[in-house]
């Protein structure tokens, strides 16, 4: 029988926005994902004080986002804890709560470059599948108008996103940029798959500048998102 393929995505969330809604959604269809789990991080109460919001906050924003994606769920598992654990020890505990699935461990191209600074990076990469969201070269760019003026950025060329890692690593990279979907042989054996199926470069960081000084950041949220972040006024005093 065929095992069930489960996305691991990991990550503050403060908050969930549609980039990672809209990524999770097009690895769930190329992959043929049988769930794809959101696994809020732990972060110490120092952090949190100073930028980062509760985890309660941040798994309800996810509940919220994910409501209507019957695919999706958002795992209590790191929050949890009394400390941050490594990813390779969230996903060694997944791993061993549902043995049977594959599962694959979904990151932005951004954690995916500093992937060697990760504690055990290669036991990660060599035990699990690997889909990293890559942005299409020379073309990453959003734009939101925020009632003051058209706001906008383009984001860095990615070059080769497999250039840090050392040989016996680079040659698990599986290319599928240009929307080339896995195919079963793929798909059965551990890969670092590069995917570009979704450009949607939005970042957090900017959704809480958005709402901190009150412009409209709904389009950039999933339904619901922007109202419970104001109305518990979740970003109104940090920095
Ligand atoms: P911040 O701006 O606060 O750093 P973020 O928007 O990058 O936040 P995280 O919670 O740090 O959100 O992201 C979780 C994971 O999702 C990371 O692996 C990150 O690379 C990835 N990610 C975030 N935004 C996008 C996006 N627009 N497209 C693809 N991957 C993304």
């Amino acid at each position: 029988m065929a095992r069930n393929r489960v996305g691991i995505y990991g990550g503050t969330f403060d908050p969930v926005h549609n980039g990672h809604i809209n990524v999770a959604r097009g690895i769930i269809d190329a992959f043929g994902f049988d769930e794809l789990l959101f696994v809020p991080a732990f972060v110490p109460p120092h952090k949190r004080e100073q930028m980062i919001s509760a985890g309660f906050h941040r798994f309800a924003m996810l509940v919220i986002a994910t409501e209507s994606e019957p695919e999706m769920r958002v795992s209590t598992i790191e929050l949890e804890l009394p400390s941050k654990p490594y990813t390779v020890e969230t996903l060694t505990r997944l791993q061993a709560n549902d043995p049977q699935s594959q599962l694959f461990f979904v990151m932005g191209a951004d954690s995916f470059a500093e992937i060697t600074s990760w504690r055990e990076y290669e036991r990660l990469l060599m035990s699990y599948s690997i889909v990293v969201a890559v942005r299409p070269q020379n073309s990453g760019h959003w734009s939101v108008d925020t009632g003051q003026g058209q706001e906008s950025a383009i984001a860095e060329d990615e070059g080769d996103p497999g250039l840090h890692l050392p040989s016996h690593l680079r040659e698990r990279i599986v290319d599928l940029r240009g929307a080339r979907c896995p195919s079963r042989g793929e798909l059965d054996e551990q890969h670092i798959f590069l995917t570009d199926y979704v450009l949607s470069d939005v970042a957090a960081t900017r959704i809480r500048e958005l709402i901190r000084s009150g412009c409209d950041a709904s389009a950039l949220l999933p339904r619901g998102v922007d109202d419970y972040a104001i109305k518990y006024g979740i970003y109104d005093l940090r920095a």
